[in-house]
């Protein structure tokens, strides 16, 4: 869903990104917070107005992203790598490589977002404080700064997942019943609870008098939140499912061969295009010396197929991934997306007994969640 955003910047080895959701957002704070400004402060000129709406409205994201990095310090403290930062409509978010593999690492990576909104509530109470003799201007944007995280802060800590408060419930129940299972169920429950409240109090928030604009606000982030919770929980049981199906027991065993010397036409017109397989291991006096797939001869011109011996695109053996018949399936598919490739073959001692593809495991994992086990 993020996947489209903008790279600003980078901190601690974290991309910082903007969804183009996010501009829209920018706009209409800022707009907000100049007519806000103008109805309270009628004597500050028009440049004042705009210039403290957006200055306030940029604080504002710098808060956000601040928590986010909260989140992320505390996850590469604890060994979960994370690969983004993204700002989009409805705040913030952390993108971690992997799930948090105990209780008490997960409730320490959940607590650092909102504890470190909390600190800046205080901050900017202090800066306001420290200015309020002298800039009604700087005194009004710190107020607002102020009360804005301690709203973020006290908001996500609603247990509810995908909030911050829902993956500390998770946690919780997770230490207390010794089953992580259990404790993502007990918060996307919380969450799903949440954002159906969310969608009630905007419905009944639109229909007061010039509040429609809030009420549509309020049930976009409780439409957003019951997605976001249902998703999560879909990922979550996928990938406890694949880590409990093991390639020996679902790997095809039939290997699509082909000479080194066979060109490329040759193995898509009588291979490829009769069986549907999109590569061949690419074999020399019965040894395996790399792999084909249809990827690799695109990137040969196509005039050229005739000529052009498999062996000449082929990814070498020495550089191909592979995988054991003891690993999981869940071992496989993060193997197949941090290198983005689409079938590894699977290896016993020094010989090749079958392979995996990836849409075939995606079949077969949901075989599995459709009768339940
Ligand atoms: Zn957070």
């Amino acid at each position: 869903m993020l996947e489209s955003s903008l790279r600003i910047g980078a901190i601690a080895g974290i991309r910082i990104g903007v969804h183009y959701t996010w501009f829209i957002v920018f706009l209409l704070l800022s707009s907000v917070l100049a007519a806000y400004f103008r109805e309270t402060h009628p004597e500050w000129s028009g440049v004042a107005v705009v210039l403290t709406a957006l200055v306030t409205t940029l604080m504002y994201f710098v808060s956000i992203v601040l928590h986010e990095l909260g989140h992320s310090l505390v996850a590469i403290a604890r060994g979960v790598q994370v690969r983004a930062i993204t700002l989009f409509i409805f705040g913030g978010i952390a993108q971690t490589e992997k799930d948090a593999d105990t209780a008490a690492t997960e409730f320490y990576i959940a607590i650092a977002g909102p504890l470190v909104s909390f600190l800046l509530a205080g901050l900017f109470y202090l800066l306001k404080l420290g200015f309020v003799s002298y800039s009604t201007i700087a005194t009004e944007a710190f107020n607002w700064l102020a009360t804005i995280n301690l709203v973020l802060a006290v908001f996500n800590l609603i247990p509810g997942f995908p909030l911050d408060g829902g993956r500390v419930f998770r946690a919780l129940v997770w230490r207390f019943t010794g089953d992580a299972a259990k404790g993502m169920q007990w918060a996307v429950l919380g969450g799903k609870l949440v954002a159906y409240g969310l969608m009630l109090i905007g419905a009944l928030v639109g229909l007061q008098p010039g509040m429609l604009f809030n009420g549509i606000w309020l049930i976009g982030i409780g439409w957003f939140l019951f997605a976001a919770a249902e998703g999560s929980r879909r990922a979550y049981f996928s990938s406890q499912l694949a880590a409990h199906v093991l390639v020996g027991d679902v790997m095809q065993k039939q290997v699509p061969t082909v000479t080194t010397d066979m060109s490329i036409l040759h193995w898509i017109d009588t291979q490829m295009l009769l069986t549907g397989q999109r590569f061949a291991l690419v074999t020399e006096g019965g040894q395996i010396v790399g792999l084909i797939t249809l990827n690799d001869a695109i990137q040969c011109p196509r005039a050229q197929w005739a000529d052009t011996p498999v062996c000449e695109v082929m990814t070498t053996f020495e550089r191909l991934y592979t995988v054991k018949p003891a690993n999981s399936v869940l071992e496989v598919m993060e193997i197949m997306r941090e290198q983005n490739i689409n079938q590894v073959p699977v290896m016993d001692e020094a010989t090749v007994i079958g392979w995996i593809d990836r849409e075939h495991v995606l079949k077969i994992l949901q075989l599995h969640s459709a009768i339940g086990r």
